[in-house]
Order: structure tokens, then C-alpha cells, then sequence
């Protein structure tokens, strides 16, 4: 099995980390109800899309 041929010098091992991080992105609140969603997707909280309730769970209850 190969060996490393230098240990990995601490700014390289912390360049390799700064990429472990939280998946997703792109989280924004919503504008109608201010729930955390992704953003240009539907709002599972309130069902509204670029200001307009685009599901109409409105009328159901
Ligand atoms: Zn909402």
C-alpha cells in the first residue's frame, strides 16, 4: 500500500476542512409566512410562490 510522502501540513488540512460544511444552501426566509425555505421552491408552511398562494390551502382551512 502507498505511503504518504509528507504528513499534510496543517494550512492544507485546513483548506481540505473548509469545505466540510452544511449541505444545503440557498435557504431563505419566507417572505409571507417567515419560515426557513429553499429558495424558488414553494413554501411547505404557508403554499406561497412569488406572492401568491400558488397550492390554495387557503380555502381548504
Ligand atoms: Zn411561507
Amino acid at each position: 500500500m502507498a505511503v504518504p510522502f509528507r504528513r499534510t501540513g496543517k494550512t492544507a488540512k485546513r483548506m481540505r476542512r473548509s469545505h466540510f460544511k452544511l449541505e444545503v444552501e440557498g435557504i431563505v426566509k419566507c417572505p409571507h409566512c417567515g419560515a426557513y425555505v429553499q429558495s424558488h421552491r414553494v413554501c411547505p408552511e404557508c403554499g406561497y410562490y412569488d406572492g401568491k398562494d400558488v397550492l390554495g390551502l387557503k380555502k381548504e382551512g
